[in-house]
């Protein structure tokens, strides 16, 4: 279907959509996982981006473990990239030309700091709109920091992250329970 330009101000057929999913990705899941490859499906190129969130100024993985446990976890597809930003996303969104934000919502209680985040990214760029994927049921109640929590006191938890890591997340995380509590 073509769009008429006099009614959208120009057509869109034909045009590259392209979706940035930005997050601390510390460490990446495969609830992050999901919503990566179902915006792939949706959009003509998905960039994965790793930013620093003034909101968690402490990961535990540095910039380059974390852009690495992507790299190694998301299965290589044309239409995905990895890249990382220490900017404003919206700085970094008109840089790369892209059309849309994509936020994974996993309850309500994602819900209101992704909404003002989205409004706050609309507002200081107006083409800047923000694709809500809602989470898959399996991964509602997965986060990042669960994962943290149970790798460091040894828990299993190869249900929540890529075998390609799993083995580097948990020495680290074993690593740092050592130092912290000696044993
Ligand atoms: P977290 O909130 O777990 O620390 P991030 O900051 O890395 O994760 O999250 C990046 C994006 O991915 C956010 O939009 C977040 O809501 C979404 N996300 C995180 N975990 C999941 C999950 N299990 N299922 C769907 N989306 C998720």
């Amino acid at each position: 279907m073509y769009f008429t330009k006099a009614k959208y101000g120009s057509p869109v057929k034909g045009n590259m959509k392209t979706a940035i999913y930005p997050g601390s990705f510390d460490p990446v899941t495969y609830g992050h996982l999901d919503i990566i490859n179902r915006a792939a499906k949706l959009f003509d190129k998905v960039i994965v981006l790793v930013s620093i969130n003034p909101a968690k100024p402490s990961c535990f993985f540095t910039l380059e473990e974390r852009i690495a446990f992507i790299k190694k976890s998301v299965t290589a597809q044309p239409n995905i990239e990895i890249d990382s930003s220490d900017g404003l996303l919206v700085d970094y969104f008109r840089k790369k030309e892209a059309d849309v934000i994509i936020k994974g919502l996993r309850a309500m209680s994602d819900f209101e700091a992704e909404f003002q985040m989205a409004l706050v990214n609309k507002d200081l760029c107006h083409k800047a709109e923000t694709v809500f994927l809602a989470a898959d049921a399996a991964s509602t109640f997965l986060s990042s920091s669960m994962v943290k929590q149970i790798a460091m006191f040894g828990g299993d938890v190869s249900a929540f992250i890529p075998h390609a890591i799993l083995r580097e997340v948990q020495e680290k995380l074993e690593k740092k329970r050592l130092e912290i509590t000696g044993k």
